[in-house]
């Protein structure tokens, strides 16, 4: 049973004014709500149990260990990695790719390839050109047609011995458009012996996700776009390559042995997970898993991709709309201007006085916004909780908006 009246009920931020108006929270690719029950896990670890993991033989470090490890084996479920300690905990997908970027390092020399595509976040590309300052290593863009879709017969042209690494976003949070991963790693596998890495920020929240099938070996996503509290994130990584790569940090927590001799490192994931975790936060992106998969997978999907199909209808019902990226293969996002009215962030100025929060700009993908020749766009980008008369509401405002500007 899918009740949106009972979920929404679970986010007691969404019931409140913002300028006057009811809010109309539609900025849920930047970070989603949290529900009452991620909340409570986190405000319960700091009341009753904060002690540090891995540690102390007493009674409260204990509990913060089992917890944050049970935390650990149930993203291990949630993504179907083979091991618990595949799953390293991050603060988020941007410390996630930098991560691999510098523990390939190694594994790069001059003129060594790396490809990633034109609709990649600046987190999936900057990591990447300073790997590349590193190492002397080319980057190679997939380019993008008219409707945002990968040109893969291009990228087949790409893919030689020199390719070291395939870094690509599952799901676009400038447009949506759902790549498809599971080619590009079929493709990249069958020709070369590069790292795969998957940037899941968009869809790891809205898609089941399972890594072995996809047979990436990086799979990376943030804790706050999915119900769970800033600060948190998963890198994934296959258990041989992360056995066989270098650490990342060096500190507390990541070592076997250390003596100003020489240092040997912890075993898996602990070899990754240098210095005092967010431990509370760790616990509550457990939590947050907990209540993706009680409302389930399938329904969020189903009920986020009838958002989107509303919202794409009712835009495309006014005048001067432009939606930007083909409109089949999209999830929970939706990217528009008001053709030859003002630009995007007076729209979210005008939204926002009515209580509609979207974001405006380049959403950390200028490559995309260069491509189509604009500053910006409008993003309207949808959760669990969103309602149908929440489009009627954004609808509107859009409507007048182009009055108001035009
Ligand atoms: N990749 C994609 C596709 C994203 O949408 C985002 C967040 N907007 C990131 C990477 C970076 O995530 P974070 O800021 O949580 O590290």
């Amino acid at each position: 049973m899918f009740d949106i009246q009972e979920i929404r009920s679970q986010f007691s931020i969404l019931d409140q004014k913002v300028n006057g108006k009811p809010l109309v929270y539609l900025d849920n690719a930047a970070t989603s709500q949290k529900p009452d029950s991620v909340l409570k896990t986190w405000d319960q670890y700091y009341k009753e149990i904060n002690a540090n993991v891995h540690r102390g033989i007493h009674t409260l470090s204990q509990l913060a260990t089992e917890e944050m490890e049970l935390s650990r084996r149930k993203i291990q479920k949630f993504i179907n990695a083979k091991h618990d300690f595949e799953v390293i905990f991050t603060k988020g997908t941007t410390e996630g790719l930098n991560l691999i970027s510098y523990i390939l390092t190694q594994k790069l020399k001059k003129d060594d390839e790396i490809i990633i595509s034109y609709l990649e976040h600046h987190s999936n590309i900057v990591p990447w050109q300073l790997l590349c300052e590193r190492t002397g290593a080319k980057l190679r863009v997939i380019p993008i047609d008219e409707n945002g879709i990968l040109q893969l017969d291009i990228f087949d042209t790409f893919l030689s011995e020199k390719t070291k690494v395939v870094s690509v976003n599952h799901v676009s949070n400038a447009l949506g458009i759902v790549n498809p991963v599971e080619e590009i790693i079929a493709r990249t596998r069958k020709n070369t012996d590069a790292y795969i890495v998957i940037d899941g920020a968009q869809s790891a929240p809205h898609f089941t996700i399972d890594v072995q099938e996809m047979d990436c070996d990086f799979y990376v996503f943030s804790g706050h776009k999915m119900y769970a509290p800033m600060g948190t994130g998963i890198l994934y990584g296959k258990q041989h390559i992360l056995e066989e790569l270098p650490p990342f940090h060096g500190g507390g927590e990541m070592i076997a042995t250390c003596s100003f001799d020489g240092t040997t490192y912890a075993p898996l994931p602990f070899k990754y997970e240098a210095g005092t975790p967010n431990v509370g936060g760790n616990i509550a992106l457990g939590a947050a898993v907990d209540f993706i998969l009680k409302v389930g997978q399938e329904n969020i999907q189903r009920h986020e991709n009838a958002l989107l199909e509303y919202a794409q209808r009712k835009l495309l019902e006014l005048d001067g709309i432009k939606i930007y990226g083909e409109k089949a293969n999209r999830t929970g996002v939706v990217s528009f201007n008001l053709e030859g009215v003002g630009i995007a962030s007076d729209v979210g100025m005008i939204l926002d006085k009515l209580g509609i929060a979207v974001r405006t700009g380049h959403h950390c993908t200028q490559p995309i916004m260069d491509f189509f020749n604009i500053a910006g766009t409008v993003r309207a980008s949808f959760a669990v909780y969103n309602e149908f008369h929440e489009i009627d509401l954004l609808v509107e405002g859009v409507q007048k908006a182009q009055r108001m500007l035009s």
